[in-house]
């Protein structure tokens, strides 16, 4: 098994070191764990996509220490400036320009001009990166596609061998993965995931943000299909559940029925909702039940990151390229 070490300050010291020597380190972020690598590293990089089993056209994000740190690679603007001021360290990514001649590994980027830059808010995931001195790429800690992992046990599941250490600092807060904003064009900003930020609170600061454009060279997570999904089918926006059916329940009045029942937030808090509901998918997934089904749950605030995730999950599963 790979090592799971105490996100204490000798365990952070040591997975800085074994960062620095090219090894995969699994780590909490407060959004979901990472798993990382320095974004300089190509081999150790060229491991994370290997280890997840992840498309190479789908681009890594870079968790720096501080926004001096993010300036050394990337190119902010007044507006990245602004959000910057206002989310970080939180859980924000912003695709910038990447600037010319750092040596950050072109699989980070996928080839492209543009990087995704994040400061997070965990304090080891921060201390880390601080320790590291050099940004650390940190995709999510499971199999490319899957449900994704908010305890180091999780990480240990999905992961075994292909991780070398996991720091363990208990459950993630947010427990879905950051808003990604698009600012990389001038003149409009784009939402390209909904995640721990609202939008409403980014669009209050910079005007309205604009959907993902299709095609291009980017295929944005959320123009990837199926995602965060669990091995038994999801039923969304149930009204009803069968006998051998599990529920994701929402708020004070779960339906009756199921086999087993995991209710997101019984006083229907869409922040209690988003910790809880990658750690629930995966209980449920593991119950003696044909699907899951999912009582709807608000779009407003955090309510539009989840739903992204349910849709996504809920995806038939495409034919393997
Ligand atoms: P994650 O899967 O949580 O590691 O998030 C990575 C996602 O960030 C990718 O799937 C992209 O949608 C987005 N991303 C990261 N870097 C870039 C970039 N340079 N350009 C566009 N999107 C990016
Ligand atoms: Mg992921």
């Amino acid at each position: 098994m790979s090592r799971i070490l105490p996100a204490d300050a000798r365990g952070i010291r040591a997975a800085a070191r074994a960062l620095a020597e090219g090894r995969l380190v699994a780590f909490p972020t407060e959004t979901v764990y990472g798993l990382g690598a320095i974004v300089t590293d190509d081999r150790a990089i060229a491991r994370i996509f290997l280890a997840k089993r992840r498309p190479h056209h789908n681009p890594l994000i870079a968790h720096a220490a501080d926004r001096s740190m993010a300036a050394g690679f990337a190119w902010l603007d007044e507006r990245a400036e602004r959000l910057a001021e206002a989310f970080w360290p939180g859980p924000l990514t912003l695709v910038l320009p990447l600037k010319n001649g750092v040596p950050v590994s072109p699989m980070v980027t996928a080839g492209l001009s543009t990087v995704g830059v994040r400061v997070p808010a965990h304090p080891v995931a921060r201390r880390l990166v601080e320790e590291t001195g050099l940004p650390v790429a940190a995709p999510s800690a499971n199999r490319s596609g899957r449900v994704s992992p908010t305890t180091a046990a999780h990480v240990a599941r999905d992961l075994g061998e292909t991780v070398d250490w996991i720091l363990d600092a208990g459950p993630c807060s947010v427990g879905v993965e950051s808003t990604i904003v698009d600012l990389s064009e001038p003149e409009r900003a784009r939402l390209l995931r909904p995640g721990g930020i609202p939008r409403e609170r980014i669009e209050a600061l910079i005007g309205p943000l604009e959907g993902a454009a299709s095609g291009g060279p980017v295929r944005s997570p959320g123009l990837l299909g199926r995602h965060y999904a669990p091995r038994r089918p999801l039923r969304l926006e149930a009204q009803r559940v069968a006998g051998d059916e599990a529920l994701l329940a929402f708020g004070p009045e779960p339906l009756a029925g199921a086999r087993v029942t995991l209710n997101l937030s019984p006083r229907g808090d869409l922040v209690e909702a988003a910790a809880n509901l990658f750690a629930m998918l995966r209980r449920l997934d593991e119950a003696d039940v044909r699907a899951i089904a999912v009582m709807p749950i608000p779009r407003e605030g955090l309510g539009e990151a989840i739903n992204d995730r349910l849709r996504r999950a809920a995806l038939p599963a495409e034919p393997v390229a």
